[in-house]
């Protein structure tokens, strides 16, 4: 089960983690998981486009590899790229080294300062080791998920519970993926005529690439002490799970 609001204790036990922007001025901050691939990604760029609007895509790595036309699509529109790792691990269940890894190889395909935990599941110490790597990171949650993965949720209701927890500086989660699609493929429209019509504007996070390329050496000199066929076995164990 999921909170469409993040509960007031989780976001005070890890404030270091951004869970929405000031609210200072009427913009919604949109951001789509687990992209760039086909169909999806292109269907969200052009609803995206009617309403010149610009989002954050946090991209799985191993689906920019398979996909690089739809990663240069997404780009080439100017909306801001984030890290979600390279094999959509779980922090939790992982151990921090591959943790690590798995999210640095990804920075080398789109160098960002924006990452999201997949399934926001991250340890403190993986926190840490992160900002250790990449001074600079920024560690972005949400205030509102739209639940757009939950195939037994009603796309109408799911609709309702957007529009009704959205406020100006939201970071509202959708899923840019095959699971999340029929979901998507019928809220997304309507939600962004709705938030339009109230004058809402649609900006990507400020996303700049401070990576410290020494410190990212630095990490990877330490983890390839690991043996690499316990890191693949223990990554096709997550991907066996996650698929
Ligand atoms: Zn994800």
């Amino acid at each position: 089960m999921y909170l469409v609001k993040s509960p007031r204790l989780l976001k005070k036990l890890y404030s270091k983690l951004t869970w929405h922007m000031p609210p200072g001025k009427p913009s919604i901050f949109l951001t789509f998981d687990d992209g760039p691939i086909p169909i999806v990604t292109p269907f969200v760029l052009k609803i995206l486009k009617r309403h010149n609007a610009k989002a954050t895509f946090f991209c799985i790595g191993d689906n920019i590899s398979k996909h690089p036309d739809v990663f240069e699509q997404v780009k080439s529109d100017g909306h801001a790229i984030g890290n979600h790792t390279y094999n959509h691990l779980n922090g939790w269940k992982t151990e921090d080294k591959i943790y690590i890894e798995n999210t640095l190889k990804t920075d080398s395909l789109l160098h960002t300062n924006l990452f999201r935990p997949p399934y926001g599941r991250i340890k403190r110490s993986q926190v840490s080791l992160l900002q250790k790597a990449k001074p600079g990171l920024q560690f972005i949650m949400w205030d509102v998920l739209s639940g757009d993965f939950d195939i037994n949720l009603d796309p109408e209701k799911c609709l309702k519970n957007v529009l009704k927890h959205t406020r100006p500086g939201s970071v509202v989660v959708f899923h840019d993926s095959l699971k999340a699609f029929p979901r998507l493929e019928y809220v997304l429209p309507r939600a962004m005529e709705a938030w339009a019509g109230k004058g809402y504007a649609f900006e990507g996070l400020p996303s700049n690439d401070e990576k410290s390329t020494t410190s990212i050496k630095k990490l990877k000199g330490q983890m390839s002490k690991q043996s690499p066929t316990e890191i693949d076995k223990q990554l096709k164990d997550l991907r066996d799970e996650w698929e």
